[in-house]
């Protein structure tokens, strides 16, 4: 018989973790999306009005579904925890961990699909499974909340108890009936602290996301030029924002991988104003082979303009006439209105209008 102790062994051999199940029911806080998307608290994202009701049954993402295997992927490389790793007037960029590394759905994916092929092997009998990380129709958190890997902290992130929230979940969804794990308790108790530390005040209420007020939304999500109210608010951000996972305690000390997949080139803490010289195809060797691939360029572009335009340094307004150092059509594909819109504002930034 094919166990979940066994299969936990070989998750931790390919590269996982954590290891975890959970039965396939439907937990009352899988209706909970419904709630936060009637809210407006998905701004862009409609992809995740479209399939609601999958991610409201795991049961609709896999008819036959009786549990559910959930996996943490430490993706950390940083020993230390702060919340503002660059001087103020810095134009150099700041990038969210998950992101600087390769391509966490690709590695992953292919991680889950070498765990499926050897249940296969090992299981007497046939089953269905069906994995998946971030882009499927899944609610994970949910489940790895069930599957005792982590509580979900007031900063909707899985934090666990030993190493910490700088994880990737995924998962695979199974008709192997497995022994299921007891759900992680919650240990946030009285704290606020990423409420507190929110630049952008997204973070409405505990465990309450605002996705259109926050950072990570705005620097990916949206394709429609960033509110200029929020523009500020960006600081050095050119992808996603890390701080309400940076000042919880249960980080401090947190789990490094040493995991190369995780050790991407260096993209954090590059200049912006470096990077807007640059054409669109040598913007797309920086970020080549990352998750970054899987928006538009036209939203780094963006948000690189924002970013010169907040670093208060009047001398790189020049530079944002040259975007790929002005040869032509070097950024053509890139320069799109709000990109445009955010070239003029940041103009305005620099010469104090
Ligand atoms: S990622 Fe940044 S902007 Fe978004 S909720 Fe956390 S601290 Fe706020
Ligand atoms: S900072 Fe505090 S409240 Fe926020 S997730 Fe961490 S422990 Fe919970």
């Amino acid at each position: 018989m094919l166990t979940a102790e066994a299969i936990r062994q070989r998750a931790r051999e390919l590269g996982f973790d954590l290891c975890g199940v959970a039965p396939a029911i439907g937990f009352p806080e899988l209706t909970w999306l419904q709630e936060w998307l009637a809210r407006g608290y998905a701004g862009e994202m409609d992809y995740l009005e479209k399939s609601a009701d999958v991610r409201a049954d795991i049961r609709r993402f896999l008819p036959s579904a009786r549990s559910v295997i959930v996996m943490g992927t430490v993706y950390n490389t940083e020993q230390e925890s702060g919340t503002r790793d660059q001087g103020s007037g810095s134009d150099a960029i700041r990038v969210a961990r998950y992101a600087r590394g390769q391509d966490y759905h690709k590695v992953i994916e292919d991680r889950l699909i070498e765990l499926i092929d050897w249940m296969q092997e090992e299981s007497p009998e046939p089953f269905d499974a069906a994995q998946f990380v971030d882009k499927h129709q899944v609610q994970e958190r949910v489940f790895a909340h069930h599957a005792g890997i982590g509580w979900v902290g007031k900063n909707c992130c899985v934090i666990n108890p030993g190493l910490g929230s700088w994880l990737f979940l995924s998962g695979i969804a199974t008709s192997l009936v497995l022994e299921p794990d007891a759900p992680a308790v919650d240990r946030c108790g009285s704290c606020t602290l990423c409420i507190d530390a929110c630049p952008t005040g997204a973070l409405v209420d505990a465990r309450q996301l605002d996705a259109t007020k926050c950072i990570s939304y705005l620097t990916i999500e949206t394709n429609a030029g960033i509110p200029e109210p929020q523009r500020p608010l960006l600081e050095q951000h050119a992808w996603g924002c890390d701080i309400c996972q940076a000042v919880c305690p249960w980080n401090l000390g947190a789990a490094v991988t040493a995991d190369p997949a995780w050790h991407g080139p260096l993209r954090h803490g590059l200049s912006a104003a470096g990077l807007w010289e640059r054409s669109d195809d040598e913007l797309h060797e920086v970020i080549k082979g990352s998750a970054m691939t899987y928006v538009p360029l036209s939203r780094l572009r963006r948000n690189l303009a924002v970013i010169i335009g907040n670093s208060g340094n009047a001398s790189l307004a020049g530079v944002l006439d040259r975007p790929g150092r002005g040869r032509k059509n070097a950024a053509r594909s890139t320069l799109t209105p709000a990109v445009q819109d955010a070239v003029a504002w940041a103009r305005q930034q620099l010469a104090g209008e």
